[in-house]
């Protein structure tokens, strides 16, 4: 079938969520692919939920892992989509319509179109292709394939996440962090607040101390990433307007590039500002309550995959914003980097599109890279 076709089919299936039923659609895949020859699996990881993993040329020795997810985010407000509904894809003016036909089930359709183009040819090496629930909507079960093992770097020396990215290149991208700082204070009555400790005007003297922090950061920049930044979300403290606040709570939001992974790193950051204010003020009082800093994407670019994909498509890898499962890949031992039809700027939204020039240039791009390291 063609990319469109294959892709129109998966929108049908409401894998939106949370909560979310990924099964039916893995199991599509599975018969569409069961049916081409391939060795599938289903992975059910939750009832409802599964990844399904497909191979072909087993036995052949490491080839390429094609990757992507089949949840999709909430359709929203159903008034919202004009040109069809989020589970009904249509196509119109060279556009195909439906939750998911950018992110990312039109791009998994690629894949599939890609793969089934060339299996009349002899296999060198193996070709994988997996398709994983939970991306988007809570569970990340990218990471039971991988702990499961059923996608290791002996099925694959490399592999492509097909997020969109408007066929560009993206072999780093930041990882993400956070923590939750609690400035205590002391309550007392707004009309003597010498007799209490204002903790919503301490956490003042924290975000300026943050800005130096980003300061210090801005000075290692990534040459795809930029530089680490760090920002207060959400500032939650005082419950009334004639007492002095005890309580003030800030959410900060970490985007990590390579070198400050590490949960240690930036902890210290914080706590060398707690310190030093503490220090200055002996009214300053401040806890970390939790922390959490996850890695970040980082594919050199002197690696095969970047290599060929460049040759391919003739441009030079760019850096991206977001977080993708090609980390959990590339830590598995399989270089992974991100290339896929569609814009992220049309992923989530209503009336959410794919052209089906992108999806043409998809196929084109991952036939070619299959030929090159499979064939
Ligand atoms: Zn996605």
């Amino acid at each position: 079938m063609k990319a469109v076709d294959i892709a129109k089919e998966l929108i049908k299936f409401d894998t939106s969520g949370p909560p979310t039923q990924e099964q039916p659609c893995a199991e599509w895949i599975k018969a569409y692919l069961d049916d081409l020859g391939f060795e599938t699996q289903l992975q059910v990881v939750e009832p409802g939920r599964a990844n399904i993993i497909a191979k072909y040329g087993v036995g052949k020795g490491p080839g390429l892992v094609l990757s992507g997810h089949i949840d999709v985010v909430l359709a929203g407000d159903p008034e919202l989509w004009k040109i069809s509904g989020p589970f009904e894809p249509v196509v119109k003016d060279g556009f195909l319509y439906g939750r998911g036909s950018c992110d990312m089930k039109g791009p998994d359709a690629c894949m599939i179109q890609a793969a089934e183009e060339l299996l009349d040819h002899d296999f060198k090496k193996q070709l994988t292709l997996a398709f994983t629930a939970g991306e988007d909507t809570g569970g990340w079960f990218v990471d039971r394939v991988i702990s499961d093992k059923l996608v290791t770097p002996k099925d694959a020396s490399f592999g492509v996440i097909g997020e969109p990215s408007m066929m560009k290149i993206i072999p780093a991208h930041k990882g993400a962090g956070g923590a939750h700082v609690m400035i205590h204070g002391k309550a007392a009555h707004s009309s003597r607040p010498e007799l209490g400790i204002n903790a919503i005007q301490k956490s003042a003297d924290f975000l300026l101390e943050l800005r130096g922090l980003q300061k210090m950061l801005n000075q290692k920049q990534h040459p795809l990433l930029g530089p680490t930044t760090v920002e207060c979300t959400i500032i939650n403290g005082g419950f009334k307007e004639n007492i002095i606040p005890d309580q003030s709570q800030l959410a900060l939001n970490f985007r990590f590039i390579p070198g400050h992974e590490a949960p240690e790193t930036s902890k210290k950051w914080l706590i060398g500002i707690i310190k030093k204010l503490s220090e200055k003020d002996p009214d300053f009082n401040a806890e970390i309550i939790d922390h959490r800093a996850s890695i970040p994407l980082d594919v050199p670019l002197d690696s095969p995959v970047v290599k060929i994909l460049k040759d391919i498509l003739g441009s030079e890898p760019v850096g991206a914003p977001y977080y993708t499962e090609a980390v959990s890949y590339t830590k598995a031992g399989i270089p992974t980097v991100i290339c896929g039809p569609g814009s992220i700027d049309q992923a989530h939204t209503p009336d959410e599109y794919i052209s089906l020039e992108q999806m043409e240039q998809g196929v084109a791009t991952y036939k070619e890279l299959i030929k090159r390291v499979c064939l």
